[in-house]
């Protein structure tokens, strides 16, 4: 079996070098990996020399790669480039997500041409700095489409021009009635007021009917509306049947013309990556549920498509587990475990917040500034933290088990030392700091 190491920023080589990396990872896992994973994107900018988005933060970002790959190269260690498509840095309308309100956020669309083309040309660019020994390439398939709720209103993305025109291809004439109050979004996600809440049986054959029927069971929105229902009486009786049908039948065409969406956009960036570094393996990276709403596309159909080589699974991924012996049988492709799922969004949280802190840290000249920077800071761990608290610790130190029906096993460098390290660079009051470190200790038990 394979086991790679995640390298989620190259922060990390602030305080590490690489070996001492991989003298962790061996000491917490017990296993010598033989490859690591880079992201080549942050939350700032490429983690590369890049004439496209120069950065001013890290300058010597590019380096970090460049001795990467050095390394790799010396001690024959595959090297696996993570191109996530969400790419923040990327400052152009032409590119941002917008939600069903019509507010956008800084994440890339990766429908729009403009992403496709942007990502093309970086990965050009970093064609250019890995020359060779590039052992596989990761494209994550998670968290493309964020979401939000205010008031029971669910706001979902994506409602550029581009989606827009797709769905209007596909003949969903009323998408304007997706942002508003009731809307067919209603009958399967939920605002809690902390989060979403999502109806758990979306899968890509549930029909009509099933869908109201789980609505109405996880106290979505036919619940409200079949509440007058007599014992006697069938939904089907219920005078807001018609209505209620009507909106789960624009709900599932919906999901699945954003299925088709999904996959066909992902398909033409991982074309676009395969071809910049032919011969390379590309992994996509998924979310383990039927249907997970901001990944927007179900995994069974996914599993079939034939653009890429591996599927990197979480762990806890319940679906994916049962059938995944299943997976591996019918289907030829390598499987690999993902040991990450809700850490990895902690961790990619917790290091772009740093980054953008060590960032403003440093344009601070002022010493009133800097210590109006280091509260900001205090407050963005405390969220950190917090997202800790609600993380279940079985995720960020699984390992795999029944390893018989994977190939591979990919952990991020996460662990309590390497959170330290990073606290410790916090320009905080160093108790405020200590005080953190205590926190989380506590909840890595
Ligand atoms: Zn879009």
């Amino acid at each position: 079996m394979d086991y790679l190491m995640h390298i989620p920023t190259p922060l990390l080589f602030e305080h590490y070098r690489l070996k001492d990396l991989l003298d962790i990872y061996q000491r917490h896992t017990g296993e010598t990996p033989s490859g690591i994973v880079f992201d080549v994107f942050s939350a700032a900018g490429p983690n590369f020399a890049s004439k496209l988005y120069p950065r001013t933060d890290h300058a010597d970002a590019c380096l970090h790669l460049r001795q990467l790959a050095d390394f790799c190269g010396k001690q024959s260690l595959g090297l696996w480039l993570c191109f996530n498509p969400s790419m923040p840095f990327a400052a152009s309308n032409a590119t941002h997500i917008i939600d069903s309100r019509g507010d956008s956020s800084r994440q890339c669309c990766i429908n729009a041409p403009g992403t496709q083309e942007l990502i093309e040309l970086l990965a050009k660019e970093l064609r250019t700095v890995i020359t060779e020994g590039c052992a596989g390439l990761v494209l994550p398939c998670q968290d493309l489409w964020p979401m939000g709720a205010r008031a029971n209103m669910i706001e979902i993305t994506c409602f550029c021009p581009y989606c827009v025109r797709f769905y209007l291809d596909r003949g969903l004439a009323r998408m304007k009635e997706f942002g508003f109050y009731p809307s067919p979004l209603n009958l399967a996600l939920k605002d809690t007021g902390t989060g979403i809440d999502h109806i758990h049986a979306l899968n890509s054959s549930i029909t009509a009917e099933e869908l109201i029927e789980h609505s109405r069971a996880e106290r979505m929105l036919a619940a409200e509306y079949l509440e007058d229902l007599r014992p006697y009486q069938t939904p089907t009786e219920s005078a807001q049947w018609g209505r209620l049908r009507d909106m789960a039948e624009q709900l599932l065409r919906f999901v699945r013309a954003r299925h088709e969406l999904t996959v066909k956009s992902l398909e033409t960036i991982a074309a676009s990556l395969k071809n910049i570094f032919e011969s390379c393996t590309l992994a996509c990276l998924v979310e383990g549920s039927d249907y997970d709403w901001t990944a927007g596309f179900f995994l069974d159909q996914f599993v079939t498509c034939d653009w890429f080589d591996a599927l990197w699974l979480p762990p806890s991924a319940s679906v994916a587990f049962a059938s995944r012996r299943e997976l591996s049988n019918s289907y030829s492709k390598q499987l690999g475990l993902y040991c990450v799922q809700r850490s990895w969004y902690v961790v990619g949280e917790f290091a772009s917040h740093l980054e953008a802190g060590h960032a403003a840290f440093r344009h601070a000249t002022l010493a009133a500034e800097r210590e109006h920077e280091a509260i900001r800071q205090t407050h963005r761990i405390g969220k950190m933290l917090a997202s800790f608290v609600m993380a279940d610790p079985g995720d960020y130190r699984a390992l795999c088990v029944e390893p018989d029906s994977i190939n591979s096993v990919v952990t991020p460098v996460f662990f309590q030392e390497t959170i330290n390290k990073l606290l410790e660079s916090i320009p905080v009051p160093k108790s405020e700091v200590e005080e953190l470190a205590e926190a989380l200790r506590q909840q890595m038990g």
